[in-house]
Protein backbone atom coordinates (compact mmCIF):
# COMPACT_ATOMS: atom_id res chain seq x y z
CA UNK A 1 0.00 0.00 0.00
CA UNK A 2 2.49 2.35 0.88
CA UNK A 3 4.53 1.76 -2.92
CA UNK A 4 0.94 2.81 -4.18
CA UNK A 5 1.50 5.89 -1.97
CA UNK A 6 4.52 6.51 -2.94
CA UNK A 7 4.03 6.20 -6.77
CA UNK A 8 1.43 8.44 -6.89
CA UNK A 9 3.20 11.25 -5.01
CA UNK A 10 6.04 10.85 -7.54
CA UNK A 11 4.05 10.80 -10.38
CA UNK A 12 2.20 14.08 -9.58
CA UNK A 13 5.40 15.99 -8.24
CA UNK A 14 6.37 17.33 -10.99
CA UNK A 15 2.67 18.41 -12.55
CA UNK A 16 1.69 21.83 -13.05
CA UNK A 17 -1.83 21.65 -14.67
CA UNK A 18 -4.59 20.14 -13.73
CA UNK A 19 -5.59 18.29 -16.66
CA UNK A 20 -2.46 16.04 -16.20
CA UNK A 21 -3.19 15.59 -12.53
CA UNK A 22 -7.06 13.76 -13.56
CA UNK A 23 -5.23 11.79 -16.01
CA UNK A 24 -3.34 10.45 -12.78
CA UNK A 25 -6.68 10.30 -10.66
CA UNK A 26 -8.57 8.73 -13.38
CA UNK A 27 -5.58 6.08 -13.49
CA UNK A 28 -5.85 5.30 -9.65
CA UNK A 29 -9.46 6.15 -8.89
CA UNK A 30 -11.24 5.69 -12.16
CA UNK A 31 -13.87 2.50 -12.70
CA UNK A 32 -10.86 0.71 -13.64
CA UNK A 33 -8.28 2.39 -11.91
CA UNK A 34 -5.27 0.56 -9.35
CA UNK A 35 -7.12 1.37 -6.46
CA UNK A 36 -10.62 0.17 -8.16
CA UNK A 37 -9.49 -3.17 -9.18
CA UNK A 38 -8.17 -4.14 -5.43
CA UNK A 39 -11.25 -3.32 -4.48
CA UNK A 40 -12.94 -5.78 -6.92
CA UNK A 41 -10.95 -8.24 -5.79
CA UNK A 42 -11.54 -7.86 -2.44
CA UNK A 43 -15.06 -9.21 -3.65
CA UNK A 44 -13.69 -12.42 -4.85
CA UNK A 45 -11.43 -12.91 -0.71
CA UNK A 46 -13.06 -15.19 1.95
CA UNK A 47 -15.23 -12.83 4.72
CA UNK A 48 -11.85 -13.47 7.01
CA UNK A 49 -9.73 -11.81 4.63
CA UNK A 50 -12.66 -8.74 3.51
CA UNK A 51 -12.06 -7.79 7.50
CA UNK A 52 -8.35 -8.07 7.18
CA UNK A 53 -7.76 -6.14 3.90
CA UNK A 54 -10.87 -4.38 3.31
CA UNK A 55 -10.04 -1.11 5.45
CA UNK A 56 -6.73 -0.81 4.55
CA UNK A 57 -8.09 -0.48 0.64
CA UNK A 58 -10.36 1.85 1.82
CA UNK A 59 -7.84 3.67 3.59
CA UNK A 60 -5.51 3.58 0.24
CA UNK A 61 -8.54 4.46 -1.27
CA UNK A 62 -9.19 7.81 0.95
CA UNK A 63 -5.47 8.73 1.60
CA UNK A 64 -4.90 8.82 -2.27
CA UNK A 65 -8.10 10.93 -3.02
CA UNK A 66 -6.57 13.56 0.17
CA UNK A 67 -3.47 13.46 -1.96
CA UNK A 68 -4.71 14.05 -5.33
CA UNK A 69 -7.27 17.10 -3.98
CA UNK A 70 -4.54 18.89 -2.05
CA UNK A 71 -2.37 18.62 -5.32
CA UNK A 72 -5.32 20.09 -7.27
CA UNK A 73 -6.29 23.35 -4.74
CA UNK A 74 -2.37 23.51 -4.77
CA UNK A 75 -2.35 24.51 -8.49
CA UNK A 76 -5.23 26.12 -8.82
CA UNK A 77 -3.90 28.70 -5.92
CA UNK A 78 -0.70 28.42 -8.34
CA UNK A 79 -2.55 29.29 -11.63
CA UNK A 80 -4.45 31.87 -9.86
CA UNK A 81 -1.38 33.87 -8.47
CA UNK A 82 -0.11 33.44 -11.65
CA UNK A 83 -2.91 35.41 -13.53
CA UNK A 84 -3.46 38.22 -10.90
CA UNK A 85 0.10 38.77 -11.07
CA UNK A 86 0.01 38.87 -14.95
CA UNK A 87 -3.18 41.35 -15.10
CA UNK A 88 -2.69 44.91 -15.14
CA UNK A 89 -5.30 47.24 -14.56
CA UNK A 90 -4.81 50.15 -16.54
CA UNK A 91 -7.10 52.80 -14.63
CA UNK A 92 -6.23 55.20 -17.16
CA UNK A 93 -8.93 53.40 -19.60
CA UNK A 94 -12.55 54.95 -19.76
CA UNK A 95 -15.27 53.49 -17.57
CA UNK A 96 -18.34 51.63 -19.13
CA UNK A 97 -20.73 54.04 -18.87
CA UNK A 98 -23.58 53.04 -16.60
CA UNK A 99 -27.10 54.10 -17.07
CA UNK A 100 -28.48 55.42 -13.77
CA UNK A 101 -32.09 55.46 -13.21
CA UNK A 102 -33.11 58.72 -12.31
CA UNK A 103 -36.39 59.94 -9.87
CA UNK A 104 -39.60 60.09 -11.16
CA UNK A 105 -40.00 63.71 -11.70
CA UNK A 106 -43.73 63.99 -10.05
CA UNK A 107 -42.61 62.05 -6.87
CA UNK A 108 -39.56 64.25 -6.53
CA UNK A 109 -41.64 67.78 -6.63
CA UNK A 110 -44.16 65.90 -3.93
CA UNK A 111 -41.28 65.21 -2.19
CA UNK A 112 -40.17 68.80 -2.33
CA UNK A 113 -43.06 70.53 -0.79
CA UNK A 114 -43.36 67.28 1.67
CA UNK A 115 -40.06 68.17 3.44
CA UNK A 116 -40.77 71.98 3.11
CA UNK A 117 -44.19 71.41 4.62
CA UNK A 118 -42.70 69.01 7.47
CA UNK A 119 -39.77 71.86 8.39
CA UNK A 120 -42.98 73.50 9.14
CA UNK A 121 -44.21 71.16 11.45
CA UNK A 122 -46.80 69.93 9.13
CA UNK A 123 -47.84 66.00 8.86
CA UNK A 124 -47.91 63.93 5.61
CA UNK A 125 -51.00 62.05 5.99
CA UNK A 126 -52.08 58.77 3.68
CA UNK A 127 -55.47 57.81 3.17
CA UNK A 128 -57.33 55.04 1.52
CA UNK A 129 -58.39 55.43 -2.14
CA UNK A 130 -61.31 53.68 -2.09
CA UNK A 131 -63.23 55.76 -0.37
CA UNK A 132 -66.84 56.30 0.99
CA UNK A 133 -69.10 58.89 -0.21
CA UNK A 134 -69.78 60.15 3.30
CA UNK A 135 -66.00 61.46 3.41
CA UNK A 136 -65.20 62.13 -0.21
CA UNK A 137 -68.17 64.91 -0.49
CA UNK A 138 -71.16 64.56 2.47
CA UNK A 139 -68.67 65.51 5.64
CA UNK A 140 -66.95 67.88 2.97
CA UNK A 141 -70.38 70.15 2.38
CA UNK A 142 -71.13 68.56 -0.24
CA UNK A 143 -74.57 66.39 0.39
CA UNK A 144 -76.23 63.98 -2.43
CA UNK A 145 -77.67 65.73 -5.07
CA UNK A 146 -75.71 68.86 -4.60
CA UNK A 147 -74.67 70.20 -8.30
CA UNK A 148 -71.18 70.73 -6.83
CA UNK A 149 -70.75 66.66 -7.28
CA UNK A 150 -71.26 67.43 -11.43
CA UNK A 151 -67.61 69.16 -11.16
CA UNK A 152 -65.91 65.99 -9.85
CA UNK A 153 -67.51 62.73 -12.33
CA UNK A 154 -66.86 60.06 -10.32
CA UNK A 155 -65.93 56.47 -10.31
CA UNK A 156 -68.37 54.94 -8.18
CA UNK A 157 -67.79 50.82 -7.51
CA UNK A 158 -70.50 49.77 -4.95
CA UNK A 159 -73.61 51.58 -5.34
CA UNK A 160 -73.71 55.75 -4.30
CA UNK A 161 -71.92 55.11 -1.08
CA UNK A 162 -68.06 53.03 -2.16
CA UNK A 163 -65.95 55.14 -5.05
CA UNK A 164 -62.53 56.01 -5.87
CA UNK A 165 -61.84 59.56 -4.00
CA UNK A 166 -62.44 62.51 -6.23
CA UNK A 167 -60.35 64.61 -4.59
CA UNK A 168 -57.52 64.15 -1.21
CA UNK A 169 -59.86 65.70 0.73
CA UNK A 170 -61.49 63.16 2.24
CA UNK A 171 -58.12 62.65 4.22
CA UNK A 172 -58.47 65.90 5.94
CA UNK A 173 -62.32 64.83 7.25
CA UNK A 174 -60.11 61.72 8.58
CA UNK A 175 -57.61 63.54 10.06
CA UNK A 176 -59.97 66.09 11.79
CA UNK A 177 -61.58 63.03 13.21
CA UNK A 178 -58.72 61.26 14.48
CA UNK A 179 -57.80 64.26 16.73
CA UNK A 180 -61.50 64.64 18.02
CA UNK A 181 -62.03 68.63 18.15
CA UNK A 182 -59.11 69.08 20.13
CA UNK A 183 -55.65 69.13 18.52
CA UNK A 184 -54.83 72.37 16.24
CA UNK A 185 -53.72 69.89 13.05
CA UNK A 186 -51.44 70.87 10.24
CA UNK A 187 -50.96 67.92 7.38
CA UNK A 188 -50.57 67.56 3.92
CA UNK A 189 -52.00 64.44 2.31
CA UNK A 190 -50.33 64.17 -1.40
CA UNK A 191 -51.98 61.29 -3.61
CA UNK A 192 -53.66 60.03 -6.56
CA UNK A 193 -57.67 60.90 -7.13
CA UNK A 194 -59.62 59.71 -9.78
CA UNK A 195 -62.19 61.18 -12.30
CA UNK A 196 -64.35 59.99 -14.73
CA UNK A 197 -62.11 61.64 -17.48
CA UNK A 198 -60.74 61.29 -21.23
CA UNK A 199 -56.79 61.35 -20.98
CA UNK A 200 -55.32 63.56 -23.22
CA UNK A 201 -52.56 66.59 -22.73
CA UNK A 202 -54.05 68.27 -19.80
CA UNK A 203 -56.93 65.51 -18.19
CA UNK A 204 -56.53 62.06 -16.83
CA UNK A 205 -58.85 59.90 -14.92
CA UNK A 206 -55.99 59.62 -12.59
CA UNK A 207 -53.72 62.64 -10.97
CA UNK A 208 -52.44 63.76 -8.43
CA UNK A 209 -53.50 66.45 -5.07
CA UNK A 210 -51.15 67.91 -2.97
CA UNK A 211 -53.90 69.59 -0.32
CA UNK A 212 -52.78 71.05 3.03
CA UNK A 213 -55.30 72.00 6.44
CA UNK A 214 -54.14 73.65 8.90
CA UNK A 215 -56.87 73.79 12.15
CA UNK A 216 -55.59 76.21 15.24
CA UNK A 217 -56.99 79.46 16.36
CA UNK A 218 -57.37 82.33 15.00
CA UNK A 219 -56.77 81.49 11.67
CA UNK A 220 -57.18 83.68 9.05
CA UNK A 221 -56.80 84.56 5.01
CA UNK A 222 -53.34 86.03 5.30
CA UNK A 223 -51.83 83.01 7.10
CA UNK A 224 -53.19 81.04 4.15
CA UNK A 225 -50.91 83.41 1.97
CA UNK A 226 -48.27 83.29 3.48
CA UNK A 227 -47.98 79.42 3.73
CA UNK A 228 -48.73 79.85 -0.21
CA UNK A 229 -46.42 82.04 -1.08
CA UNK A 230 -44.52 79.96 0.83
CA UNK A 231 -44.58 77.64 -1.00
CA UNK A 232 -44.59 78.26 -4.66
CA UNK A 233 -41.57 80.53 -4.06
CA UNK A 234 -39.20 77.28 -3.01
CA UNK A 235 -41.00 75.94 -6.12
CA UNK A 236 -40.94 78.32 -8.81
CA UNK A 237 -38.22 81.12 -7.15
CA UNK A 238 -37.66 83.74 -4.25
CA UNK A 239 -39.22 86.72 -6.70
CA UNK A 240 -42.43 85.04 -7.32
CA UNK A 241 -45.80 87.48 -6.36
CA UNK A 242 -49.20 85.56 -4.80
CA UNK A 243 -52.40 86.49 -5.55
CA UNK A 244 -55.49 85.68 -4.26
CA UNK A 245 -58.82 85.67 -6.66
CA UNK A 246 -62.26 85.23 -5.20
CA UNK A 247 -63.65 81.68 -6.16
CA UNK A 248 -65.98 79.04 -4.74
CA UNK A 249 -65.99 75.76 -3.09
CA UNK A 250 -68.41 73.76 -0.93
CA UNK A 251 -65.94 72.93 2.02
CA UNK A 252 -63.88 76.57 2.43
CA UNK A 253 -65.52 80.27 2.80
CA UNK A 254 -64.41 82.09 1.72
CA UNK A 255 -62.86 80.53 -1.12
CA UNK A 256 -59.85 81.71 -3.50
CA UNK A 257 -57.53 80.52 -6.64
CA UNK A 258 -54.06 81.00 -6.49
CA UNK A 259 -52.34 82.58 -8.93
CA UNK A 260 -48.73 83.38 -8.89
CA UNK A 261 -46.72 85.75 -11.31
CA UNK A 262 -45.61 84.26 -14.51
CA UNK A 263 -41.77 82.38 -13.36
CA UNK A 264 -41.28 82.42 -17.20
CA UNK A 265 -41.82 86.47 -18.71
CA UNK A 266 -41.92 87.99 -15.01
CA UNK A 267 -45.22 89.22 -16.22
CA UNK A 268 -44.19 90.87 -19.67
CA UNK A 269 -47.33 87.99 -20.91
CA UNK A 270 -46.20 84.40 -22.53
CA UNK A 271 -47.75 81.80 -23.77
CA UNK A 272 -47.77 79.75 -20.66
CA UNK A 273 -49.52 82.10 -18.79
CA UNK A 274 -51.73 83.28 -22.05
CA UNK A 275 -50.38 87.06 -21.70
CA UNK A 276 -51.93 87.58 -18.65
CA UNK A 277 -48.42 87.30 -16.51
CA UNK A 278 -50.38 85.08 -13.68
CA UNK A 279 -51.01 81.01 -13.62
CA UNK A 280 -53.41 80.03 -11.31
CA UNK A 281 -51.64 77.22 -9.38
CA UNK A 282 -54.05 76.18 -6.47
CA UNK A 283 -57.09 76.36 -4.70
CA UNK A 284 -57.61 77.26 -1.12
CA UNK A 285 -59.97 78.78 1.42
CA UNK A 286 -60.87 79.43 4.86
CA UNK A 287 -62.35 76.07 6.19
CA UNK A 288 -66.00 75.96 6.25
CA UNK A 289 -67.46 76.11 9.56
CA UNK A 290 -69.94 73.23 8.84
CA UNK A 291 -67.12 70.92 7.72
CA UNK A 292 -65.28 71.93 10.78
CA UNK A 293 -68.36 70.86 12.89
CA UNK A 294 -68.97 67.76 10.98
CA UNK A 295 -65.15 66.85 11.47
CA UNK A 296 -65.64 67.49 15.22
CA UNK A 297 -64.11 71.04 15.44
CA UNK A 298 -66.38 73.61 17.43
CA UNK A 299 -66.04 76.70 14.67
CA UNK A 300 -66.65 78.89 17.37
CA UNK A 301 -63.65 78.17 18.88
CA UNK A 302 -61.74 76.53 15.53
CA UNK A 303 -60.72 78.00 12.36
CA UNK A 304 -58.50 77.06 9.91
CA UNK A 305 -57.17 76.45 6.63
CA UNK A 306 -57.19 74.24 3.44
CA UNK A 307 -55.10 74.41 0.21
CA UNK A 308 -55.15 71.86 -3.05
CA UNK A 309 -52.39 72.57 -5.96
CA UNK A 310 -52.58 69.50 -8.79
CA UNK A 311 -49.39 68.22 -8.52
CA UNK A 312 -48.91 67.45 -12.33
CA UNK A 313 -49.87 71.04 -13.25
CA UNK A 314 -46.72 71.99 -10.75
CA UNK A 315 -44.49 69.73 -12.16
CA UNK A 316 -45.65 70.56 -15.65
CA UNK A 317 -44.96 73.79 -14.74
CA UNK A 318 -41.82 73.71 -13.39
CA UNK A 319 -40.24 71.75 -16.10
CA UNK A 320 -41.57 72.78 -18.98
CA UNK A 321 -43.95 70.12 -19.82
CA UNK A 322 -46.49 70.22 -21.76
CA UNK A 323 -48.24 66.97 -22.02
CA UNK A 324 -49.36 65.08 -18.42
CA UNK A 325 -49.40 61.25 -19.82
CA UNK A 326 -45.65 61.60 -20.17
CA UNK A 327 -45.71 60.92 -15.73
CA UNK A 328 -46.95 57.97 -16.21
CA UNK A 329 -45.06 56.55 -19.42
CA UNK A 330 -42.57 54.31 -19.12
CA UNK A 331 -40.51 55.58 -23.10
CA UNK A 332 -37.29 56.16 -21.74
CA UNK A 333 -36.81 58.55 -25.06
CA UNK A 334 -39.48 60.75 -23.39
CA UNK A 335 -38.16 60.63 -19.85
CA UNK A 336 -35.07 61.48 -20.71
CA UNK A 337 -35.88 64.66 -22.26
CA UNK A 338 -36.63 66.40 -19.00
CA UNK A 339 -33.80 68.27 -17.68
CA UNK A 340 -31.91 65.63 -15.87
CA UNK A 341 -29.51 67.52 -13.67
CA UNK A 342 -32.53 68.99 -12.37
CA UNK A 343 -34.13 66.27 -11.92
CA UNK A 344 -31.23 64.36 -10.05
ZN1 LIG B 1 -45.73 84.45 -18.83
Amino acid sequence: MENIINDVLKEIENITDTKTLYDVRVKYLGKKGIISELLSILGTLSIEEKKEKGPIINNLKQEVTRILDDKNREIELKLLNEKLKNEKIDISLPSTKINIGAPNILEKLIEEVEELLMSMGYDVVDGPEVEEDRYNFEMLNIPKGHPARDAQDTFYIEGEEILLRSQTSPVQVRTMLENKGEKSIRMICPGKTYRRDDDDATHSHQFMQIEGLLVDKDISLSDLKGTIDVIVKKLFGQDIVTRFRPSYYQFTEPSVEVDISCFNCKGNGCNICKNTGWITVAGAGIVHPNVLKMGGYDPSIWSGFAFGFGAERLAMLKYGINDLRVFYNTDLREVNTFDRKDVE
